[in-house]
């Protein structure tokens, strides 16, 4: 086994997360940082074009493409998990939309007890991560190296969505990242001048010259090496080779909500029963690894459209493709820099409700499924998936294969208040779609269509043809609880040196979108271990 040296921190997963801690931790230069990352570089072009995510969500080299257990509520469908396998992670393939939650998703977390996680606390690293090309204000930040745009142009179909949530009495919302996320209007997205700003561009490119830090790719971890119950390292391998590297101070896990429960089971460090049915020896018996997940089922509307203003018209004929080739050539503009939702809301399904239960992503294209081509009619899309679901799910290793994906259970629908949610959504989305303003533009409901009418049927378009919107969380939940995994300084309990930073830790879903949530977890952690080390004058003495 080849040893690759000693470093101050070694950071397992290179994704949102990690390439957060990558920069913030090598910053100062007083430590010597090894970033250990899957997949490869981010070379692939459709990467770095918005819409290039489309491209993406099928291609096995640049995404793991796992695939949930027979989901019981959705049919026996096994659910297609796209995750990023590249560096930047999932935000190298991600839709781009930039949400950061409700305001109460942290004060809850707050509230179960993890101390500097409320709303107050963290607010400071969403604005220190951003770049907002609006401009600073009370809640946005300029400078950060995550860039935050505008779409680059309206969309008449989007104008028109957004007018007939208007006519319900839904407000416009042009910040859901500010003072409320409730309303309709346009998202926002990690971009900059028409290219997307994944984590890896905007954390690691600026680090990748400094020298403490060393990053690796192709180089999947096997498993976490303990010595009297502190983590000293790390074995991966690298091309056929099984190489190990030491960690003077801290192995950090970022490898995301699948892999990083994966990796500490694969380690001893779990369900002291799913170890040892896998002959694993027990590092630390903590129940909750793997456990709690969650994830946003989303089930689709689409709808056919009446003129040929939609994505697919513009594919289907040579002139408008070329057209809109030159046009991203030229001015960085056009369909080419859209976001996975291009407009949308945040809608409550019941007035009682404190705060928006649902969220829609429109979008001016439509497909049978996620990643296929797009329909040879001019169509768009209207999803909704539910911000809080009851339901939870598990990840758990199949065998003591580092290299054999675990089975990823979702449990979506698996509380009966899902069904409610779901269905009441649904059925206030196809409200707004009947308002004056979207009346002209729609030909028919291609999906789930007119024949569907019952709460029933409802029900059945979502176990039919639901899918994962693409937030699995909390497998490694922040807490103090018999099932939380990690403490609110992100250290995994009961074993020193090793903590877990990436979106498993969330004690529970944000109300939204993923992404700017975890880059959030990424600056806060960084700073917690940086804090402590500084509180630890060995590490210092040892740099
Ligand atoms: C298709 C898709 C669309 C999405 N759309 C949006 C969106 O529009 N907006 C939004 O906010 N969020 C979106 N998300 C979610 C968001 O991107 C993710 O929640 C977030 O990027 C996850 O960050 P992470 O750091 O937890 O994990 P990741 O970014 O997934 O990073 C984990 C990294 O660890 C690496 N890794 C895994 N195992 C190992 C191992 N054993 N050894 C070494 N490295 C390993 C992986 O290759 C990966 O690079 C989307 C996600 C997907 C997949």
């Amino acid at each position: 086994m080849r040893n690759i040296g000693s470093f101050d921190y070694i950071i397992v997963g290179g994704g949102s997360a990690g390439c957060v801690l990558a920069n913030r931790l090598s910053e100062s230069g007083a430590y010597r940082v090894l970033l250990l990352e899957a997949g490869g570089r981010d070379r692939n072009p459709w990467i770095h074009i918005p819409i290039g995510y489309a491209k993406l969500f099928k291609n096995k080299k640049l995404n793991w493409l796992y695939e949930s257990e027979p989901e019981p509520e959705l049919l026996g469908r096994r659910i297609i998990q796209p995750r990023g396998k590249v560096l930047g992670g999932s935000s190298s393939i991600n839709g781009l939309v930039y949400i950061r939650g409700q305001k109460e998703d942290f004060d809850g977390w707050r509230q179960r007890g993890n101390i500097g996680w409320s709303y107050e606390d963290v607010l400071p690293y969403f604005m220190k991560a951003e770049d907002q090309a609006r401009g600073a204000d009370d809640f946005h930040g300029v400078g950060g190296p995550l860039a935050v745009s505008d779409q680059c142009e309206t969309h008449e179909l989007c104008d028109a969505f957004i007018a007939a949530a208007n006519a319900l009495g839904i407000p416009k919302n042009d910040d859901f990242n500010g003072a409320g996320q409730e309303g309709v209007g346009y998202f926002q997205t990690t971009s900059r001048r028409g290219r997307r700003c994944s984590a890896a561009v905007a954390y690691l490119r600026p680090a990748r010259r400094r020298t403490n830090l060393h990053t690796v790719t192709h180089a999947p971890a096997r498993r976490i090496l303990f010595e009297n119950g502190a983590a000293i390292g790390v074995e991966f391998s690298h091309h056929g080779e099984i190489c190990r590297a030491m960690a003077a101070g801290e192995v950090i896990l970022a490898a995301g909500a699948f892999a990083s429960p994966q990796l500490l089971q694969l380690s001893g460090v779990g369900p002291a029963a799913l170890l040892k049915t896998h002959g694993i020896a027990i590092a630390r018996d903590i129940p909750g690894v793997g456990e709690n997940l969650e994830d946003h089922l989303q089930a689709r509307m689409i709808y056919r459209c009446t003129k040929p203003i939609t994505l697919n018209d513009d594919v289907a004929h040579l002139t408008r493709k070329i057209g809109i080739s030159l046009r991203y050539a030229v001015k960085r503009m056009g369909p080419l820099t859209i976001s996975a939702g291009y407009a949308g809301g945040f809608f409550r399904t019941d007035p009682r409700l404190a705060t928006p239960d649902v969220q829609v992503h429109f979008i001016n294209f439509s497909t049978t499924k996620m990643g296929d081509k797009l329909h040879d009619f001019s169509g768009f899309t209207a999803s909704l998936c539910q911000l809080r679901p009851e339901s939870r799910g598990s990840v758990r290793i199949k065998s003591a294969d580092p290299a054999a994906p675990p089975a990823i259970q979702l449990n979506y629908l698996a509380a009966e208040s899902d069904h409610r949610t779901m269905v009441a959504g649904l059925k206030l989305l196809r409200r707004i779609m009947q308002q004056a303003p979207m009346r002209p533009y729609i030909a028919a409901e291609h999906e789930p269509g007119e024949q569907c009418t019952s709460d029933e049927d409802l029900l059945q378009h979502v176990r039919a043809r639901g899918s994962t919107i693409y937030h699995p969380t909390c497998t490694c939940r922040m807490g103090e609880d018999a099932m939380s995994v990690v403490d609110a300084r992100l250290r995994v309990r009961g074993l020193a040196k090793l903590r877990v930073v990436d979106g498993s830790v969330m004690p529970s879903v944000v109300s939204g979108n993923t992404n700017a949530a975890i880059i959030m977890i990424g600056e806060k952690g960084a700073e917690m271990i940086l804090a402590d080390a500084a509180a630890r004058p060995a590490l210092k003495a040892a740099s």
